[in-house]
């Protein structure tokens, strides 16, 4: 059962986080990497469920190695467990490798400057420190060049490398060249760094054919209800439902418009509810669009109408029952019948942003725990 979040007393909106469906999540992908380990990637204050929250759910589901931005959401990890493995996935920012240190955490180096930071810091302290060494095969965002993987593995030897590991550039699409070339220009780094563990897949990288799972995974999105593979249809259980209140429901004649800049003209005589979430609570404007964004009232699906604004939005009603679509009734934004993906879909971005997105103004209720 997801979580109801609309028990509520006086919230406009109430974000609604199932906790037993993130553990499910992490167990069937846990199950489909077969003998490599899989991790749980909790950066962005857990794509925004809560990083503590969702690092507890997974712990218990028997989740061990975790990854998370930067330092800072390092240390909160760490404070939930000192069990855990937790790497840094922004790798020795400057000035931050006592910090790491001192949570033992991980970073993932990314140059041969914070390998030689790193390794200076283990001498010391007087023991070589663990780290991830993080490849760039693609991406151009992050890591070592390939072409440094004979210099990194030369100066490694003051560091206690852990995992060696690359990224993705489009999993989500199995036939993309790419995918190939990353996965043989992985296996030619690799070869440097003989008997360390390797990583390379994300969630989508974990559901390609050739299973490139090396010993262990890296999924995040569809830990988190996020489809990983756009062009099938989603296997995993959805973890956010957003519900927003109904205040107020209006008759709107033909020709009315509705909210800033006047971007909806009724066609014909309609009921309008406004629902007290907006653009601050991280729906994006582009939801308003043509074809945009619909909410489910009683039922029934009601596209958003006029520009959404910082606070509100605009449902045309006007084909939901009378009694579903009431003040202080709920319209259910996302959820099983509207996905992070459809929503995103229907508002020009991504998944993973609004996800990243929800967790600001919402009073945030959790279940299944
Ligand atoms: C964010 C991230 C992941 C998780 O990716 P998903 O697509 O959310 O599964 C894995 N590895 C790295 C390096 C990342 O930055």
């Amino acid at each position: 059962m997801p979580a109801t979040p609309n028990s509520g007393p006086a919230e406009a909106g109430a974000l609604a986080i199932d906790l037993a469906a993130l553990a499910a999540n992490w167990r069937f992908l846990a199950a489909l990497c077969g003998r490599a380990e899989c991790s749980a990637v909790i950066k962005a204050d857990g794509y925004g469920i809560g990083l503590e929250t969702a690092m507890r759910a997974l712990l218990s589901a028997g989740c061990k190695t975790f990854f998370v931005a930067n330092v800072a959401e390092g240390e909160r990890a760490r404070a939930i467990s000192g069990e855990p493995t937790i790497y840094v996935l922004e790798g020795l920012a400057p000035g931050a490798a006592q910090r790491l240190a001192g949570a033992s955490l991980r970073p993932a180096l990314s140059s041969l400057a914070e390998i030689e930071e790193w390794a200076a810091l283990g001498r010391m302290i007087g023991r070589s420190l663990e780290a991830a060494l993080h490849f760039d095969t693609g991406m151009n965002r992050l890591g070592l060049s390939p072409h440094d993987a004979a210099a990194a593995a030369a100066i490694a030897n003051g560091v206690s490398v852990t995992l060696v590991m690359s990224h993705f550039v489009c999993s989500q699409w199995p036939e993309h060249p790419h995918i190939a070339r990353q996965i043989a220009e992985f296996d030619l780094v690799r070869a440097h760094f003989p008997g360390a563990p390797a990583s390379l897949s994300n969630s989508s990288g974990i559901f390609l054919p050739s299973k490139p799972h090396h010993h262990l995974t890296r999924p995040g999105y569809a830990l988190y209800g996020g489809n990983p593979q756009p062009a099938a249809k989603n296997p995993m259980r959805p973890v956010v439902r957003l519900e927003a209140r109904i205040l107020s429901v209006r008759e709107v004649a033909a020709g009315g418009t509705v909210g800033y800049d006047a971007t909806w003209t009724a066609a014909r005589p309609s009921r309008i509810a406004t629902i007290g979430v907006g653009y601050a609570d991280g729906i994006p404007i582009s939801a308003s669009r043509e074809g945009g964004a619909e909410a489910i009232v009683g039922g029934a699906r009601c596209p958003f109408v006029g520009r959404v604004s910082m606070d509100f939005i605009g449902l045309d009603v006007t084909d939901a029952a009378p009694g579903a679509a009431r003040r202080g009734a709920f319209a259910e934004l996302l959820g099983e019948t509207i996905g992070v993906d459809e929503l995103a879909a229907r508002s020009g971005t991504i998944g993973y942003e609004i996800l990243t997105r929800l967790g600001r103004r919402f009073a945030r209720r959790y279940a299944g725990d």
